[in-house]
């Protein structure tokens, strides 16, 4: 299939012809078909603490609140991991806010055990860590790491993501270094940030498309209004901002299906708290392969609010598992069994994937989109 140009890109996204779209969502949904076939892979997501040491100006865990917090023990994470075998999940999701009291040492002997008692792969979502850590991390068997670069706008992003001290933060740098470590990468966006351009998103996507992601994160943003961006949301972009809407999040995900045919593109929970009823479905339908529902036990889960009205906060894990499990079979599709990683959700499709040396964002360090991003 020929390469989406921007221009594409961007008349896509300014498109709002329902008739137009539902062309988009369709031939997003074949790709789909074509290269990861009709499983709905499971992650059990994890959320082990609600520590973090970054002021996000889009977060509700943003350090400046002062709000209560939490710290998983290694037996509840063990618990949660065996809980994700039960229900059949093949992958544990280990988030975090950017908790520097997770010590290095401690999570990759939690990994080291799950990975020795459990047939699951393990995905990290643990912020911007040291490259020594990811190094641990990776050798006690972490398979892929998650990091939203959440625009790819540097103005914007300096904007709503402050440095750590003196530490400039730079995650395309950093998912660069996580792939030279072995890690499948994913990363994503919020859609909807206020001061988000249509220009911003179209760059946004094609930037998934230049480091080639195994996993790629498109929710809209929530407004927090304990955080700077959700007390004041208006950034002054005009006519040129980018809704937080449910179609615009669906046409971001189509077309980010278009760009990268082989990634692992979830329905997200922001997408089903914006559409309660069939948000979750209508990412399906529009290009993604995956849900994450969450196990969390329940006095941790309200307590990690990112953004009010999290779908599902008040479900456990066995009624969010059977209504998900319910939701695919509706749409025809089935569950995924195993680790469903980039190369073993696509192996039974005949699609030969590009190697690590052809696509690796190493050798394309001199692409345009990486430099401005430098
Ligand atoms: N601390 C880690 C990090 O920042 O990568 C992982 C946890 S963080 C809560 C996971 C993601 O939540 C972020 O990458 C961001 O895209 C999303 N998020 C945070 N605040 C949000 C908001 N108000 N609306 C929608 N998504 C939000
Ligand atoms: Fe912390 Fe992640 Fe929230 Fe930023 S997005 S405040 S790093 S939890």
């Amino acid at each position: 299939m020929p390469r989406l140009t921007h221009e594409e890109i961007l008349g896509w996204l300014c498109e709002s012809r329902p008739s137009a779209l539902e062309q988009l969502f369709a031939r997003a949904d074949e790709t789909r078909r074509m290269h990861v076939g009709d499983a709905v892979h499971l992650r059990g997501l994890i959320e082990i603490s609600s520590y973090c040491a970054r002021q996000c100006h889009y977060c509700g865990l943003r350090a400046a609140r002062s709000i209560p917090r939490y710290r998983m023990t290694r037996e509840e994470i063990l618990q949660c991991a065996r809980q994700a075998v039960q229900l059949g999940f093949g992958t544990a999701v280990i988030q975090a806010g950017e908790d520097f009291g997770i010590e290095a040492e401690w999570l990759a002997e939690v990994i080291r055990t799950i990975k020795a008692e459990t047939p699951l792969a393990v995905t990290l979502s643990l912020g911007e860590r040291l490259p020594e850590e990811l190094q641990l991390w990776r050798s006690a068997g972490a398979d892929r790491y998650l990091l939203r670069f959440e625009t790819s706008n540097r103005e914007l992003y300096d904007a709503i993501h402050p440095p750590r001290g003196a530490v400039r933060s730079d995650r395309v740098a950093m998912l660069r270094e996580l792939l030279a470590l072995g890690y499948e990468i994913g990363s994503g966006v919020m859609v909807g940030i206020p001061g988000q351009t249509f220009e911003m998103l179209a760059r946004d996507i094609e930037l998934f498309e230049e480091l080639d992601l195994d996993m790629v994160g498109i929710g809209p943003f929530l407004a927090h209004p304990d955080t700077p961006l959700g007390a004041e949301p208006d950034h002054g972009a005009g006519s040129e901002q980018v809704p937080s809407s449910e179609w615009m999040v669906l046409k971001a995900v189509a077309l980010t299906r278009l760009v990268c045919p082989e990634a692992n593109l979830p329905s997200t929970t922001a997408l089903a708290t914006i559409n309660t009823v069939d948000g979750r479905e209508h990412g399906l339908e529009s290009g993604a392969n995956v849900f994450m529902p969450v196990l969390t036990p329940a006095p941790y889960r309200k307590m990690y609010e990112i953004y009010p009205g999290k779908a599902c906060v008040d479900e456990d894990a066995t009624q969010c598992n059977s209504c998900l499990r319910n939701r695919i079979e509706l749409l025809g599709r089935y569950v995924g069994s195993g680790p469903g990683g980039r190369y073993t959700s696509i192996a039974s499709h005949n699609t030969q994937p590009s190697s690590r040396e052809q696509r690796g964002i190493i050798e394309k360090k001199d692409s345009p989109l990486l430099v401005v991003l430098q």
